[in-house]
C-alpha cells in the first residue's frame, strides 16, 4: 500500500533536532494551538498558501490566474489579498504558477514513504559520519501517525537513526507503535497548570504528562525534555520549579530549553493570520534564563539552551 504524508519542510544539515548531522521533517498538522507557534505553517493538516509581500510587484496575474475568485486586490495599487475561506486549495494552484516573482508558494506537499526515503537518503554520508540521522518534528509527527511510523520503520530498516519531536498528545497505543522505531524522544513540556495550559494550548496537559510517565516506565528510549521559555505566560519561578520536580520525580535526566523567539512572526501575515501571543512579548533576557537552568540543575538535571 503506498502510503503518504502531507509534510511542509525537509530540513538538511539540522545540528539541534538530536545528535550529530541531521534531515528533520516537517509534517503538517497539530492538535495543540501553542500561541507562540513559530511553525503556524505546520498547524492545519491541509496544504496552505503563503503570500510573500515583500516579493509582490503587484502585476495581478494571479487575480486572473484564480478562477475560483479566491484573490482579490483593494484597489489598484495595492497589494492582494486571499480569502482562505473561498480558496479550493486547487491541486495545479494556477496562482503560484501564474506568478512570476515566486510571491506565492504551497506550504503543504504530499509524499510518499519512498520518495521520502529516496530524499532523506541523499545525506546518508553526513549521518554517518556524525553519528547523526533523521528527525520527524512539525507540526505533530503522531497527528500523521501511519505515515510516521512507516517512515520511521524505514529509517530503521536502512540502519538510520531515528528521532521523534512530539508534543505527546496523543493515543498511548498510536505512540507506542511509532516508539518501537525510535531511537530519541524530544518531549515538549509546556505548563505543569493544566488549566493555564489549556489556556496556552489548547488542550489540558494530563494525556502529555501520562504518556511522557509511561515513556519512563515502559520504555527505555533516551528522552530529552524540551521546555519553550515563553515570557510572562510560562517562565515563572513557580511553574520553572514545579517542572523541575516533577522531571526528577519520574526520572527525567535531559532538559533543553528554547527560549522564545520572534522569527515565526511574519509567518503568520503570509498566512493571512493574526499572530496570538501579540507583539509586545519579547525574549526572555540572559539573566533570568540563567535562574532558570539553576532551578533545573538544582534538581540533578542536565540542561542546555537550545535556539
Ligand atoms: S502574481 Fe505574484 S507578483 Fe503578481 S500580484 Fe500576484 S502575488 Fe503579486
Ligand atoms: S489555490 Fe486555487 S483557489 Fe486557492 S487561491 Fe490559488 S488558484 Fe485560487
Amino acid at each position: 500500500m503506498r502510503i503518504t504524508g502531507l509534510i511542509f519542510n525537509v530540513q538538511r544539515y539540522c545540528i539541534h533536532d538530536g545528535p550529530g548531522i541531521r534531515t528533520t521533517v516537517f509534517m503538517k498538522k497539530c492538535p495543540l494551538r501553542c500561541l507562540w507557534c513559530a511553525n503556524p505553517e505546520a498547524i492545519k493538516g491541509i496544504p496552505e498558501i503563503l503570500y510573500y509581500q515583500n516579493r509582490c510587484n503587484k502585476c495581478y496575474r494571479c487575480l486572473d490566474a484564480c478562477i475560483h475568485g479566491a484573490i482579490s486586490v483593494p484597489s489598484y495599487g495595492e497589494f492582494v489579498t486571499i480569502d482562505r475561506n473561498i480558496c479550493e486549495r486547487c491541486e495545479d494552484h494556477m496562482c503560484i504558477t501564474s506568478c512570476d516573482q515566486d510571491a506565492l508558494k504551497l506550504a503543504g506537499r504530499l509524499i510518499s514513504v519512498q520518495e521520502l526515503m529516496e530524499e532523506v537518503k541523499k545525506d546518508n554520508i553526513f549521518y554517518r559520519n556524525s553519528d547523526g540521522g533523521i528527525t520527524v518534528s512539525g507540526g505533530e509527527p503522531t497527528s500523521q501517525p501511519q505515515f510516521t511510523l512507516e517512515f520511521l520503520k524505514r529509517c530503521k530498516e536502512e540502519g538510520l537513526h531515528t528521532t521523534l519531536d512530539t508534543c505527546g498528545y496523543t493515543s498511548w497505543n498510536l505512540m507506542k507503535e511509532i516508539l518501537k522505531y525510535t531511537d530519541l524522544i524530544l518531549y515538549d513540556i509546556k505548563h505543569m497548570d493544566s488549566t493555564r495550559h489549556k489556556e496556552l494550548t489548547g488542550v489540558p496537559n494530563h494525556l502529555i504528562l501520562r504518556n511522557l510517565e509511561t515513556i519512563f516506565t515502559k520504555t527505555k528510549i533516551p528522552t530529552i525534555i524540551r521546555i519553550p521559555i515563553i515570557s510572562e505566560h510560562n517562565d515563572s519561578r513557580d511553574n520553572m520549579e514545579a517542572t523541575a520536580r516533577y522531571l526528577k520525580k519520574i526520572g527525567a535526566t535531559e532538559v533543553n530549553l528554547l527560549p522564545y523567539h520572534r522569527l515565526g512572526i511574519e509567518k503568520y501575515q503570509r498566512l493571512g493570520m493574526d499572530y496570538p501571543l501579540g507583539t509586545d512579548i519579547q525574549p526572555p533576557n540572559e539573566t533570568y534564563l540563567e535562574e532558570i537552568e539553576t532551578i533545573f540543575t538544582s534538581y540533578g538535571l542536565n540542561c542546555l539552551r537550545v535556539y
